[in-house]
């Protein structure tokens, strides 16, 4: 790394004790900056990077709720608003027990060059709480919710800052969270939230948006090498939104994808996971991965508490949660003849796997280009409000199409000018830095 990003990084670290998935996401951004500063002193001398590590607004709050047995339970919110340099604040809600700063940050920082790779106008942000949705009603739930958006309702806005779904938020949380914003500012505000329920100002295909278009990404980058999806043997972890819709169009697209898993561990089905089931599974019932084992018979087994990455495959779409992916895992991926990575989650690759995919020539799409469909699909959402309009599936796709291949050859051309063919990690972080740094030299010092 290059002496006055070494320097910044480590002020980085002194600023941020203990938060290490922010580290870690800042230390992948200095890795591949390297060229950019060499070549524009102008964004050193406006501090650009200095302020882009440091969040525009950070709130951390309490959310008191009541539980079924009326006992009181105390949860953590945050919202952190990073970068508003291309847009208002963007990003999603994470609910999860291992939700603190530190993965807010991570997540937040990750998404202001995301965003800006996506073409669309929107800064970057992030929030949740370490509030575990697994397990409770639908009605601690919506208590839950309505209580988080009591006090992040007065922090958002069509026009300042537009939270979405990430783990632990689906459909049903933003329903109630909607609900309740609607209820105390008395606005029919549609472009507050995006992931909405498509009778009530959602968009078609936001659900599919963000496994599609990993997988569209892949498919991508396997034809500049003069293949396709067609024929992969696919592996998917995780199986929650992005997993499934990952392996829905790996199917549409030819391939077979023969795993899946949750935190208690995967399936993997020679047959091909038959989607239909799954679905049923964990989306109609919020059930465990192995009933899907149990349901599907013959061709399918669960493995309890191991890793997904031990079953071979040509094409891996990581689609969990963060660090999932470790060196071991990347090697035996190696070892058994991966060809290609797309990352539905963010971050879901260490440091070192991502290393080691790239010796060993693995197309690797990091997450900030390869799950940018979500968000770009929710800006999509945004301007769909906007207009009050409600445009067709088709039409959604094939812009969603559109804007994965902008991304991928965004990123592809950028590392060739960098001097790094083909590397998809240094021409994503590269390309979205230069648009925000370029807005944020614009505005002045603010
Ligand atoms: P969901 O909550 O729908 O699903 C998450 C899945 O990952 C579940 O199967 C869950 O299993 C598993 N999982 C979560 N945490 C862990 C863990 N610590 N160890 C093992 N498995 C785990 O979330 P999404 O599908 O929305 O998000 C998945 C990833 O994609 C996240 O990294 C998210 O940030 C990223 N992403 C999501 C976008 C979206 O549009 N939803 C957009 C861009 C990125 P279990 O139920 O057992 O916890």
């Amino acid at each position: 790394m290059e002496r006055g990003l070494e320097n910044l990084r480590d002020e980085v670290f002194r600023r941020n004790p203990g938060e290490s998935e922010f580290h870690q996401a800042v230390t992948e951004v200095f890795e591949a900056l390297g060229p950019v500063v060499s070549r524009h002193p102008e964004y050193a001398d406006a501090g650009i990077l200095r302020r882009m590590c440091e969040p525009e607004r950070q709130i951390i709050f309490r959310i008191p709720w009541v539980d079924d047995a009326g006992t009181v339970q105390i949860n953590r919110g945050f919202r952190v608003e990073f970068n508003s340099a291309l847009g208002p604040y963007k990003g999603g809600l994470r609910f999860h027990p291992s939700v603190y700063l530190g993965i807010i940050k991570f997540l937040g920082f990750e998404q202001i060059f995301k965003n800006a790779l996506t073409g669309m106008p929107i800064g970057g942000g992030k929030g949740g709480s370490d509030f575990d949705p697994a397990g409770r009603s639908d009605a601690e739930v919506m208590r839950f919710c309505q209580s988080f958006m009591t006090e992040l309702y007065r922090h958002i806005g069509e026009h300042t800052d537009v939270p979405a779904g990430d783990i632990g938020v689906g459909a049903r949380e933003i329903g109630y969270l909607f609900g309740q914003y609607k209820r105390i500012t008395n606005r029919f505000e549609s472009g507050v939230l995006t992931g909405k329920g498509i009778t009530w100002g959602g968009s078609l295909v936001r659900p599919e948006a963000t496994g599609y278009g990993a997988v569209m990404f892949a498919d991508r980058m396997l034809r500049t090498h003069g293949r396709s999806m067609e024929g992969q043997r696919v592996l998917v972890s995780g199986s929650g939104n992005v997993a499934l819709n990952a392996i829905a169009k790996a199917e549409q697209l030819g391939a077979v994808a023969v795993t899946a898993s949750d935190s208690s561990g995967y399936v993997v089905d020679e047959a091909g996971i038959d989607l239909e089931l799954l679905r049923e599974i964990k989306e109609a019932r919020r059930g465990r991965i192995s009933e899907y084992a149990e349901q599907r018979g013959g061709t399918a087994r669960f493995v309890a508490g191991a890793s997904v990455w031990d079953v071979p495959g040509t094409v891996a779409i990581p689609s969990a949660t963060q660090n999932e992916l470790d060196e071991n895992a990347a090697q035996t991926l190696v070892k058994n003849g991966l060809i290609a990575v797309a990352e539905g989650a963010n971050m879901p690759s260490t440091q070192k796997a991502t290393e080691l995919f790239l010796q060993a020539g693995v197309l690797f799409g990091p997450g900030k280009a390869a799950n940018a469909g979500g968000v770009a699909t929710s800006a999509l959402e945004m301007q769909q409000n906007a207009s009050r309009d409600t445009w067709s599936f088709e039409n959604t796709h094939d812009r969603l199409e559109t804007i994965m291949t902008g991304v991928h050859d965004r990123c592809l051309e950028t590392a060739d000018q960098y001097g790094a063919p083909g590397n998809y990690v240094v021409g994503a972080n590269i390309a979205g830095f230069i648009k925000v740094a370029d807005a944020m030299l614009a505005q002045g010092v603010v």
